[in-house]
């Protein structure tokens, strides 16, 4: 096999700011494996706060190409193959093979894990930082009846009541690990009094025992809201160690390296009654509706890359309102966009 990248840059329509700080731009890498006459194509999200850069994962991509292989079936033993490393390299890998292997039966990657797409949960709109009244409009005028709200910068109560105000949304939190446990045990009881479906990530990262003391606190004054892990959970391993600590996991591709490690995920969490949210990036049609395949084996649904962003170089998943809809193209049905 062939192994060609291009580096990237995705222009935000607004300035996305989150606990973990704010961005105008971002730099991922679009892998590319042919095969046969065939090409499949990943996307590599070059997340600041994972560690990952452009050239880091370049640099990946390049010693990665020894160990391909000529035979894109064997995708568990190409990736078992691979150097540890980046996972956002690794996850384009594995979402090119898996392209490629669409394309080369001539099946959606859904039919391929034999998922119904109509059983793709609607996806919330993400609401970055900005001030309380900015955030309400953008709220209230994208018209989505699930919104998440980006917190933990201060101003979080302000921030939700005004929101709450603007729309009757399905309303989910996330503070990105922006909250200390006190923070957390004296903000949640009073954010759930404006009908909150569910809160991602109060905790720093890592704060299992953390977690298990503030859901408990919770409990004991009836706040029954769902509390999910974003950033403490990569990969499958992960989500076992969060058992009793939180009631779901969010799964992302660019945190898992890919589809397969993402299965494992969502199967680990079934096996412990864990609800199961598929997010992304900030990332093109390509990387997110790699993710989309996937959403029909997922509880909620967190896919809106696309609408961030102002120059998606490629075709892929479609909205309408809240509900995606996946092509029956072969492999991922991702194509280019022609070119303004
Ligand atoms: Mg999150």
């Amino acid at each position: 096999m062939n192994l060609y990248w291009e580096p990237i840059t995705l222009n935000l329509t607004t300035t996305f700011r989150i606990a973990h700080g704010a961005s105008d731009q971002r730099h991922n890498v679009i892998a590319h494996l042919e095969h046969a006459g065939l090409t499949g194509s990943g996307e590599a999200p070059a997340v600041v706060y994972h560690g990952e850069s452009q050239e880091g994962i370049i640099a990946y991509l390049e010693s990665a190409i020894p160990l391909l292989g000529d035979d894109p079936f064997q995708l568990e033993d190409i990736l078992n193959n691979l150097p540890a490393g980046s996972h956002a390299a690794r996850a384009a890998l594995d979402i090119a093979l898996h392209d490629l292997w669409g394309k080369i039966v001539g099946q959606p990657v859904y039919r391929l894990f034999g998922l119904n797409p109509e059983r793709t949960p609607p996806t919330s709109f993400t609401i970055p930082i900005d001030e309380p009244a900015v955030m309400a409009e953008r709220a209230r005028s994208s018209g989505f009846p699930i919104i998440k709200i980006k917190l933990g910068a201060g101003q979080d109560e302000a921030i939700v009541a005004a929101i709450r105000n603007a729309t009757g949304a399905r309303l989910r939190l996330d503070a990105n690990a922006g909250w200390s446990r006190i923070e957390a045990l004296d903000l949640i009881p009073r954010l759930v009094q404006y009908d909150i479906e569910l809160i991602e990530q109060p905790l720093p990262v890592g704060d299992i025992q953390g977690l298990v003391e503030l859901r408990a606190r919770l409990r004991q004054q009836g706040i029954g809201v769902p509390i999910f892990a974003d950033e403490n959970v990569k990969f499958a391993r992960d989500v076992a160690a969060h058992q009793g600590a939180v009631d779901g996991v969010v799964i992302k591709l660019a945190k898992t390296g890919g589809l397969r490690e993402a299965m494992r995920a969502i199967a680990v969490a079934r096996s412990l009654d864990m609800q199961v949210m598929i997010g992304c990036m900030v990332e093109s049609s390509l990387g997110v509706t790699a993710a989309a395949h996937l959403a029909p084996l997922c509880d909620y649904v967190d896919l809106d890359g696309p609408l961030l962003i102002r120059n998606d170089p490629f075709l892929g998943l479609r909205y309408q309102d809240a509900h995606l809809l996946l092509s029956d193209q072969p492999g991922l049905g991702v194509s280019r966009r022609a070119a303004a």
